[in-house]
C-alpha cells in the first residue's frame, strides 16, 4: 500500500511530495500535463516586502531561510539551478511612496540600500529607488527536473485524477487499483472540481504576464515599479502581473496586455518587443493564507492549497509543516489549518 497519493505537481504538490520522499514515504504523484497552470506561468519571485503598504511579508523570517535551504537541497539532488538570490531594484512612482516605504522598512534587514541610481540609461526613475533582498525560483527548471526525478523513481502517474475511480475504505483509499493510506489534493484552482473540499472558500484570481525582449539591457536584478521585470535570459524579461477576480475565460487578453505595456512604458526609457503573453489562475483563499490538513469526516483525504500570490515562498515551509502533522502529529500553525473553515460545513 502507498503512503500517499498526491494530486497535482504544481509548486504545492512538488514541495509536499519532496518532503515526503525525503522522509522515506512511498508516494505516487498524479498530475495531468497542462501548460498554463499558475506554477508554470509564475515568475517565482520571492519578495520580503508585501503589498502597497510595504509590510514585511507574513512569517518571512521563518519562511525565507526555510525556502532557501529546501531549494538548495533540491538543486543538489536535481542538478539544476532553482534558487537565485536577486536584488529587487524598487523604483518609486512618487516621493510620497518613497516616504511611506522608508517609514515602514526603516532598519529592516531586507533593505540593502536606498537612494542609489542603477540603470539610469534604461529606466525612468525620477524618484529614488531602494534595493530589497529577494530571490527568484526558477520554476522553468524546477518543475520539469522534479517531474523527471519522479518518473525515474516510478512515483509519477501522468493522468487526470478521476473522482469516480476513488473508493473510500474505512482507513485508506483505493484509486483505480492502487491502495493508499491517504490522498492529498494539491490541485491549485482545480480544487473547484473536488467534491470533498467545496466548503473551503476560494477566491481564485486570474493573472497575466508578458515576455519581452529589451535589446542591450542586461541585469540580474528584478526591477519593480507598478510592474515587476524579472530577467529570464539575456535581454529577455518576464513582466507581470495583473489581477482579475471576474474573468470570462482563461486566455490572455488584449486589455491586460495594454495594462502591462503601460507599466513597461512608464519604467523603460528604451525600446522593447513583446515576445509572449501568459495567463493562469492563482489559487487564493478568502483569508489569503494556505490551507492544509485532513477532511473532518474522511481523514483518508487531505488538502494542501491556497498558495495565492506566493507559492514559491510559502510552499516549502507549509508543506513541511503539513508533513510533520501527518506523520508526527505536530500541530500546524492555526493560520494554515483547514480547521478554520470547518464551521462552514455546518452552514
Ligand atoms: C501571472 C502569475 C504570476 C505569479 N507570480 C508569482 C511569483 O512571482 N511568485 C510566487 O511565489 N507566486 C506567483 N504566482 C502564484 C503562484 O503561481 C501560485 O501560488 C502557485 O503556482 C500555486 O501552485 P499550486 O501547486 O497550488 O497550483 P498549480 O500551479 O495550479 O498546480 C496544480 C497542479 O495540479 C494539476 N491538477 C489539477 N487538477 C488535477 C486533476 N484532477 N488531475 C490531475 N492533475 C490535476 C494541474 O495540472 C497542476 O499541475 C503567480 C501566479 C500567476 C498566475
Amino acid at each position: 500500500m502507498k503512503d500517499y497519493l498526491i494530486i497535482g505537481q504544481g509548486i504545492a504538490g512538488t514541495l509536499l511530495s519532496w518532503h515526503l520522499l525525503q522522509a522515506g514515504k512511498d508516494i505516487l504523484v498524479i498530475d495531468e500535463i497542462r501548460p498554463h497552470t499558475a506554477s508554470r506561468v509564475a515568475a517565482g519571485i520571492i519578495n520580503p516586502v508585501s503589498g502597497r503598504r510595504f509590510e514585511i511579508a507574513w512569517e518571512y523570517d521563518r519562511i525565507f531561510p526555510f525556502a532557501q535551504q529546501t531549494y538548495r537541497a533540491m538543486e543538489a539532488t536535481l542538478h539544476t539551478e532553482i534558487f537565485v538570490e536577486r536584488d529587487i531594484w524598487t523604483v518609486f512612482p512618487s516621493p510620497q511612496m518613497q516616504q511611506a516605504f522608508d517609514a515602514k522598512t526603516h532598519n529592516s534587514a531586507y533593505i540593502l540600500a536606498a537612494g542609489q541610481h542603477r540603470y539610469a540609461e534604461f529606466l525612468h526613475q525620477e524618484h529614488s529607488a531602494a534595493i530589497i533582498k529577494g530571490a527568484n525560483v526558477q520554476l522553468q527548471n524546477l518543475l520539469p527536473a522534479y517531474r523527471a526525478y519522479l518518473l525515474q523513481r516510478q512515483c509519477l502517474y501522468e493522468n487526470v485524477f478521476d473522482f469516480a475511480q476513488l473508493q473510500l475504505k474505512e482507513d485508506h483509499v483505493v484509486y483505480q487499483d492502487i491502495p493508499a493510506r491517504c490522498v492529498i489534493f494539491c490541485e491549485g484552482p482545480g480544487i473547484a472540481r473536488n467534491p470533498y473540499f467545496s466548503f473551503i472558500p476560494f477566491l481564485p484570481n486570474k493573472g497575466e504576464a508578458l515576455q519581452i525582449k529589451v535589446p542591450g539591457f542586461h541585469t540580474t536584478d528584478i526591477i519593480k515599479k507598478s510592474i515587476m521585470l524579472v530577467p529570464q535570459a539575456p535581454e529577455h524579461f518576464w513582466v507581470g502581473s495583473t489581477f482579475e477576480w471576474d474573468y470570462p475565460h482563461l486566455e490572455p487578453t488584449a486589455a491586460k496586455r495594454a495594462v502591462l505595456e503601460q507599466g513597461v512604458q512608464q519604467l523603460l526609457k528604451v525600446p522593447y518587443e513583446v515576445v509572449g503573453q501568459l495567463a493562469a489562475v492563482r489559487p487564493s483563499t478568502t483569508d489569503r493564507r494556505p490551507v492544509a490538513g485532513l477532511h473532518p469526516q474522511h481523514p483518508q483525504l487531505g488538502v494542501f492549497n491556497g498558495m495565492g500570490t506566493k507559492g514559491c515562498s510559502l510552499a516549502p515551509l507549509t508543506a513541511w509543516q503539513l508533513m510533520q502533522c501527518l506523520e508526527n502529529q505536530v500541530e500546524m500553525p492555526a493560520e494554515i489549518q483547514i480547521k478554520r473553515f470547518f464551521n462552514r460545513l455546518k452552514a
